[in-house]
C-alpha cells in the first residue's frame, strides 16, 4: 500500500440532486471492502457555517455527529454506508472558512499582507481537505464538493482541487458526476450536457479522470466511446450511473460498472481484497423479500420535504429488513390532526413516530397523536421533541395538570413539565450552542429500552435546549410513566416509558442518527418488531 494519503475528489455537473453523496458512499464501501480505510468528507459552498440554524425546509435534515457536529445529511449516508463515524472535520462550509480566515486576519497571522481568495481561502480549504488525511487514521479521502460545476460558490473550491492535483499529481483524482439525458421525442441519449459540463472544469483547468453518467438508460459502448472522445478520458472512465430502486443498490451497480477498479488503478494501489459485500447483500437480500408489512404514521411538521426525516426514514429500511419486514412510511401533518379526526388519521397504522421538531407549530397535533396511541395501546416511539410531547400529554391527561406544557412553547406556565436547561439560560448565539453530540445513558435492565439494547450503558446523540424537568419525577412515577433511562452523571431524564402499554417509549436523544445497514438500531428494530406484534388487521 502506499505512503501516502490518497485524495478523491467528486463534483457535480449539468444538474443538482445526481447523487454524488451516494455514489462518494458506495466508492467509499467499495474501497472499504477491499480492505482500504477511507473517510468522506463534504464541503459545502453556502455561507452558514453549519446547518444547525438552517430552515429543514431550506436543507433537509440537520445531522448530528458524535463530536456534536451538525452537518449536511450527506454525512448520515456516509455513515450508514461505511458504518464508521464522522467527525466535524468532515464537514465544510464556506462559512467555516471564511470564519477561520478572517480569525487569522484579527489575531495579525497574515503579516500586514492583503488577505485574497488566493492563496488564503483557497490554502485554508486545501488545509481542511488534508487534515483527514494527516490525522494518519486513513489512505483514502474522498471529498465531495457541493453545489454544481459553474456556481459562482463553488470556484474557490475548484481551484483548491486544481491546486492539489497540481501539487500531487500522483495522489490525486477527480470523479466528475454528469446526467445524460434520454430525450423521448428523438428516442436518444445525449451526450451534450455531459460535454458543456466538463468544459466547463476544463475552463478553470481541472481535468477530470472518470466521468459518472446518471442516466435512466443503459450506455451502450458507442455513447461511452463518444463522451470518452469529447472529454478525454478512457471509455472504461465513463462509468454508468443507472437508476435504481434503492440507494442500497447502488454499491453493486459500481462495483458492476467497476469504479473501484479504475479507482485504484489510477490511484496505482492494488486492487486487492474482498469484492463479495456478503453482509451487504445479505441485507439487500431480506430488503427485497419482506415477509410482513407494517404501516407507520411519521407524525411530524415538515413532510412536505421527506429529506428533513431523511436517518428516520433509512433507520426503519434498515429496521424493517432485519424484521423481514416492509416498513410503509404514512406520512401525517401534525399540523392537522385534532382530537376530532385522530381516529381517522391514524386509522390504519400498526405503530406511530412523532418526530424531532422545534417551535409551536404543529405541537397540538402531536399531543393529540399520542394521546390516542396511548389510550388505543399503538406502538409508540416518540423522538427528543415527540419525548418531551409524550411528557406534556401524560402530564395534562393522566396526571391532570391540564396546564402542563414544555417552556419553549410556553414560558411561564405553572407546570413546566419540560424546562429549560440550565445551561442553556444565558445561551444568546443559536449556533452551534444547543446540548450537542453524544452522551452516555444508563437503561433500567428490566424495561422495553432495556430490553431492545440488551446493555446497561449506551451512548446516543443529542440535539436539544429543553429537557424533562426532574422536579416532577416521582410524580410521573407514581402515575405510571417511568425514566427508564438516564444520564449517569447529571440524572437528566432521556427515556421514558409506559410499562402498561403494548410498546410506548420516548426518548430525548435521536437514535436514528446511529442506525447504519450493518449496524441497524436495536430501538428501531424493536420498534418495528412491536408493530409486527401488535399488527391491527
Ligand atoms: N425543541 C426541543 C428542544 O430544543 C426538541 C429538539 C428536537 O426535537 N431535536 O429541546
Amino acid at each position: 500500500m502506499s505512503n501516502s494519503t490518497k485524495y478523491i475528489f467528486v463534483t457535480g455537473g449539468v444538474t443538482s440532486s445526481l447523487g454524488k453523496g451516494i455514489i462518494s458512499a458506495s466508492l467509499a464501501k467499495l474501497l472499504q471492502a477491499r480492505g482500504y480505510t477511507v473517510t468522506i468528507q463534504k464541503l459545502d459552498p453556502y455561507i452558514n457555517i453549519d446547518p444547525g440554524t438552517l430552515n429543514p425546509y431550506e436543507h433537509g435534515e440537520c445531522y448530528v455527529t458524535n463530536d456534536g457536529a451538525e452537518t449536511d445529511l450527506d454525512l448520515g449516508h456516509y455513515e450508514r454506508f461505511l458504518n464508521v463515524n464522522t467527525s466535524q472535520a468532515n464537514n465544510v462550509t464556506t462559512g467555516k472558512i471564511y470564519q477561520s480566515v478572517i480569525d487569522k486576519e484579527r489575531r495579525g497571522e497574515f503579516l500586514g499582507k492583503t488577505v485574497q481568495v488566493i492563496p488564503h481561502i483557497t490554502d485554508e480549504i486545501k488545509e481542511r481537505i488534508q487534515l483527514l488525511g494527516k490525522s494518519g487514521d486513513f489512505e483514502i479521502i474522498i471529498t465531495e464538493i457541493g453545489g454544481t460545476v459553474g456556481d459562482i460558490e463553488s470556484l474557490p473550491y475548484i481551484e483548491s482541487v486544481r491546486q492539489m492535483m497540481w501539487e500531487f499529481p500522483d495522489d490525486c483524482l477527480v470523479i466528475h458526476l454528469t446526467l445524460v439525458p434520454f430525450l423521448a421525442a428523438a428516442g436518444e441519449l445525449k451526450t451534450k450536457p455531459t460535454q458543456h459540463s466538463v468544459k466547463s472544469l476544463l475552463e478553470v483547468g481541472v481535468q477530470p479522470d472518470i466521468l459518472v453518467c446518471r442516466t435512466e438508460h443503459h450506455l451502450d459502448s458507442t455513447i461511452r466511446k463518444k463522451i470518452a472522445q469529447f472529454c478525454n478520458v478512457k471509455p472504461t472512465a465513463v462509468i454508468e450511473s443507472i437508476d435504481a430502486a434503492s440507494i442500497y443498490e447502488v454499491p453493486l451497480l459500481m462495483q458492476q460498472e467497476e469504479l473501484d477498479k479504475v479507482v485504484l488503478q489510477k490511484l496505482d494501489l492494488p486492487a486487492i481484497g474482498d469484492t463479495e459485500l456478503a453482509e451487504w447483500k445479505g441485507f439487500l437480500e431480506k430488503l427485497k423479500n419482506p415477509k410482513h408489512i407494517v404501516k407507520i404514521g411519521l407524525v411530524g411538521k415538515y413532510i412536505e420535504l421527506k429529506d428533513s426525516y431523511k436517518s428516520i426514514v433509512e433507520s426503519f429500511i434498515h429496521a424493517g429488513a432485519y424484521n423481514d419486514c416492509l416498513v410503509e412510511l404514512e406520512w401525517i401533518h401534525s399540523d392537522g390532526v385534532t382530537l376530532a379526526n385522530v381516529e381517522e388519521k391514524l386509522a390504519g397504522l400498526d405503530g406511530v413516530l412523532v418526530a424531532p421538531g422545534f417551535g409551536s407549530r404543529g405541537i397540538k397535533g402531536k399531543i393529540n397523536t399520542i394521546q390516542y396511541v396511548r389510550e388505543n395501546n399503538i406502538p409508540f416511539l416518540g423522538i427528543c421533541l415527540g419525548m418531551q410531547c409524550a411528557v406534556v400529554e401524560f402530564a395534562r391527561n393522566v396526571i391532570g395538570w391540564k396546564d402542563a406544557h414544555t417552556t419553549e412553547i410556553e414560558k411561564d406556565c405553572s407546570h413546566p413539565v419540560i424546562n429549560i436547561m440550565a445551561d442553556q439560560l444565558n445561551v444568546e448565539d443559536y449556533g452551534g450552542t444547543m446540548r450537542l453530540g453524544a452522551y452516555k445513558c444508563q437503561l433500567k435492565a428490566d424495561s422495553k429500552i432495556g430490553e431492545a439494547y440488551n446493555q446497561e450503558i449506551i451512548s446516543e446523540r443529542h440535539r436539544h435546549r429543553y429537557e424533562f424537568n426532574n422536579e416532577y419525577l416521582a410524580e410521573f412515577e407514581k402515575h405510571g410513566m417511568m425514566a427508564t433511562g438516564k444520564n449517569p452523571e447529571t440524572g437528566l431524564v432521556e427515556v421514558v416509558e409506559l410499562p402498561n402499554h403494548p410498546w410506548f417509549v420516548g426518548t430525548q436523544f435521536h437514535p436514528e442518527y446511529k442506525s447504519t445497514v450493518e449496524r441497524p438500531h436495536p430501538l428501531f428494530l424493536a420498534f418495528v418488531k412491536a408493530a409486527i406484534d401488535n399488527k391491527r388487521d
